[in-house]
């Protein structure tokens, strides 16, 4: 089978790439181990963040070092094993998140921000999946006046910075947007320029089924048979391409070192797990405890919660203590009912230390790209990625200058 282009990885950044390759003309294959959208892109909070214009940084404060560096926290914890091997990738995670620097980053990363709403809802129009699409924002609720007012003037400093809308709900407020919500808030700030989808893996599996409509072929195959000047063993047989794209998420960089590049990645990890609402209780939009470090929103399959930040090694077992810590507190502000799930579910953040993706030609060699390390904000990117990358392999004009993206830059 030949293609123009062989596209390596059916998540949601994987399967943007092979669409926006084929509406440029170029013939695709779409390959994956598994079908499409089922990994990293099935299980997170379904947010598409266009407040989401500083990527999140390492921290830098003491109090807060000292807090995480007690691994009870219930939004980051670590394994402690895991962290000779990792402190090298945090060393420079955090050095990249001194205050200028971050902002430095943030002044390339919003280039793609700005891009991700209308990106996706022209897919989703093209896809004929509106039903999964909610345009309502989402929101951080809060438990102290404190954190509330920190993170207004946050929000207030990125309008005046990058024109992101977000309005501040009071107690009151809060209560006649979402009365489910438990009466010990104060109050809430909703990203009102953001959407959401209520199945992240409905979204990716509608993508596919368009690039196949379109005439994309989707392979089920292992990336790491890949050879150079592109050949790629499917179960329907070999793949040749013009180009290949890999786009496998936490799994790039196997397939990245075995061609011989050394790329700073590590991953975070997360977790989920579904919960019916008792007494019909309703959530109109995803909502994150922002205190404790949660997220719950509103799925096809039931209440979504999500987990925050797990550092560890990608392929160590589950080990779902934030989900444990967070449940009675979540079920303190929403009346969630009974687990929907057998088990916890596990992602993992695929993630670079200046918490910019990887998106552009590999340095070495000809006709290899590389579209990864979209961290907590894969779903979110994914079209803008495509379409950007789909830009540049074809010489056309790019929607945002790609610089800031390349792998050379490490
Ligand atoms: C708990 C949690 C919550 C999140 N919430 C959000 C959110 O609200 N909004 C947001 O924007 N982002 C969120 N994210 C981040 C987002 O989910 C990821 O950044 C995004 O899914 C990454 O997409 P991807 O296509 O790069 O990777 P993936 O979705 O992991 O896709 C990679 C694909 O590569 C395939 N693959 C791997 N190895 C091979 C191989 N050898 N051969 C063939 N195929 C292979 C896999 O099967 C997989 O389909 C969250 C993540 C987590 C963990």
């Amino acid at each position: 089978m030949k293609f123009d282009s062989v596209v390596l990885g059916g998540g949601i950044v994987g399967v943007s790439v092979a669409l926006q390759l084929q509406r440029r003309g170029l013939s695709v294959a779409l390959v994956d181990r598994r079908a499409p959208g089922n990994e990293t892109s099935h299980g997170n909070g379904g947010l598409i963040q266009r407040e989401g214009v500083y990527p999140y940084a390492f921290p830098r404060d003491l109090a807060t070092l000292l807090r995480y560096a007690g691994n009870r926290s219930t939004d980051v914890r670590y394994h402690p094993g895991a962290m000779p091997h990792l402190l090298p990738f945090l060393y420079r995670y955090w050095h990249h998140s001194r205050a200028d620097r971050h902002a430095a980053i943030a002044r390339a990363y919003a280039t793609l921000i700005e891009h991700c709403v209308i990106e996706h809802r022209a897919l989703i129009e093209a896809a004929g999946a509106q039903a999964l699409l909610r345009t309502n924002g989402w929101m951080k609720v809060f438990r102290s006046a404190r954190a509330m007012d920190a993170t207004v003037a946050e929000a207030q400093r990125w309008r005046r910075e990058y024109g992101v809308g977000h309005e501040a709900l009071d107690a009151q407020a809060l209560r006649a947007a979402e009365p489910a919500l438990g009466h010990a808030l104060v109050g809430g700030v909703r990203y009102t320029d953001s959407d959401s989808v209520s199945d992240p893996n409905g979204l990716v599996t509608a993508y596919a089924k368009l690039f196949e409509r379109l005439g994309g072929r989707v392979l089920m195959g292992d990336a790491a048979t890949l050879e150079p000047s592109w050949r790629v063993m499917t179960q329907d047989g070999p793949v040749t391409a013009q180009s290949a794209v890999i786009a496998m998420g936490p799994w790039s960089g196997d397939l990245t070192a075995r061609l011989g590049y050394d790329l700073p990645l590590a991953v975070k990890r997360g977790y989920h797990m579904h919960y019916a609402a008792l007494n019909g209780a309703k959530l109109s939009q995803p909502v994150l405890d922002a205190e404790v470090g949660f997220l719950i929103t509103p799925m096809a399959r039931g209440i979504r919660l999500t987990t925050g930040v797990e550092l560890g090694f990608r392929d160590t077992a589950k080990t779902p203590v934030q989900l444990e810590a967070v449940e009675p507190l979540a079920r303190g502000i929403f009346p969630l009912g009974e687990r929907v799930d057998a088990e916890p579910w596990l992602g993992r953040r695929p993630c670079t230390p200046d918490m910019k993706p990887v998106i552009g030609p590999a340095p070495k060699h000809d006709g290899l790209w590389f579209a990864f390390g979209h961290a907590h904000h894969g779903l979110t990117l994914g079209p803008v990625t495509g379409r950007l990358i789909a830009e540049m392999m074809t010489g056309a004009p790019t929607v945002v200058d790609p610089r800031p993206f390349r792998a050379d830059r490490f």
